[in-house]
């Protein structure tokens, strides 16, 4: 059926200016990383997007190697983006990124010039798309020289491939030195991807200060900590969770009995805050307006109606603050 996309998507989500720029991007942004690969059914990805744009959740982040196999989220995205968002496309943040392995050989991984503009090329084809809202270098090359990376993300901009650049996993000082870079060229970074959680809170030491600073904005990766922050493992592992599907990013023997007393305090205070633990999870990563948009994953519709839901509720007093400090360090 021909999709048409709910008239009030713009009712209640927040748009939340992007650093200092002009662009302003959903506080809940959809990643394409899990259940957009071959081995998911088309029409579960389809109804995950349909779901995401009637949510008002306007920016799908993408990468070259998201699949599997690596290309496939590319290649059914932009088929869905044919069939169904091709009206929309000027409502959409379409991201991608290059600097993990792609192809054999030394040109399909890491930073050079000549693999991010090859790989960007791929990406584009793979959707059908003239030009990426936003290109990122994936990950820091100790190998290439930074001053190329960043020279190769200046050009894809002047060539029109993508409206804006930015970073992902740059420690703080690689950063800065990286957005200097861009600042000169004249190709400001727009935003910076680090993964950021209750249970992974290293951006907190000095990245997030830099990013501030220089007018960057941040887009937190796996806020849930790919659904550990959430009630889907209080009861054992279920049979159609990330956690079963051997996924080597989350297995059973991360889910340790010592996480789970946290998990379960922390639902416990959720609870009593009237809201499910991931609402309060992704709640806490957006405290303090230093994050300007929380990445998550969905495997299902109702997990997007929880992190809008969360968009109500999202305050947090000095005392609750202390006591998820206390049972995070307990
Ligand atoms: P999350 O931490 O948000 O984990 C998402 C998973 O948590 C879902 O797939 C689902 O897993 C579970 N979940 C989500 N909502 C709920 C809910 N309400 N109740 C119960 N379980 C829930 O993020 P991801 O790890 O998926 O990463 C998000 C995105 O970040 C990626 O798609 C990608 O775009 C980006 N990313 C970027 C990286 C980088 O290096 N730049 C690296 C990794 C990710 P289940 O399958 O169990 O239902």
């Amino acid at each position: 059926m021909v999709y048409l996309a709910s008239g009030d998507r713009y009712q209640q989500m927040e748009y939340r200016r992007c650093g200092d720029s002009g662009l302003k991007l959903p506080a809940v942004s959809l990643g394409l990383w899990h259940n957009f690969g071959d081995a998911t059914l088309i029409e579960n990805s389809r109804q995950l997007l349909r779901h995401a744009f009637d949510l008002g959740i306007t920016h799908f982040d993408i990468a070259n190697n998201y699949g599997p196999p690596p290309g496939s989220a590319e290649r059914n995205f932009g088929r869905l983006l044919q069939e169904d968002f091709l009206p929309y496309r000027d409502e959409l943040i379409i991201s991608t990124k290059a600097g993990y392995t792609m192809w054999d050989g030394p040109y399909g991984d890491w930073g050079s010039r000549k693999y991010l503009i090859a790989s960007l090329d791929q990406s584009l084809r793979r959707m059908g798309l003239d030009y990426v809202d936003i290109f990122y270098h994936h990950r820091p090359d100790p190998e290439t020289p930074l001053k190329e990376t960043m020279r190769a993300l200046d050009h894809i901009v002047r060539q029109g491939k993508a409206l804006y650049v930015g970073l992902s996993n740059y420690p703080a000082e690689l950063a800065r030195q990286a957005i200097g870079i861009l600042n000169d060229l004249g190709t400001p970074c727009l935003i910076h991807q680090p993964k950021y959680s209750m249970f992974e809170r290293w951006v907190e030491d000095e990245l997030l200060t830099v990013l501030q600073q220089e007018g960057v904005g941040s887009i937190a990766f796996s806020p849930l900590a790919g659904g550990q922050l959430t009630d889907r493992y209080l009861n054992g592992i279920p049979a159609d969770s990330r956690a079963a599907s051997g996924s080597r990013f989350l297995n059973p023997d991360q889910i340790t009995d010592e996480k789970l007393a946290k998990v379960r305090k922390l639902n416990a205070m959720a609870i009593s805050r009237g809201q499910k633990l991931s609402q309060m999870a992704l709640a806490w990563v957006l405290r303090g307006d230093k994050v300007t948009s929380v990445l998550i994953g969905a495997s299902k519709t109702s997990q997007l109606d929880d992190a809008v839901g969360m968009l109500s509720n999202r305050q947090f007093s000095e005392e609750e603050c202390a006591g998820i400090d206390a049972i995070l360090n307990s």
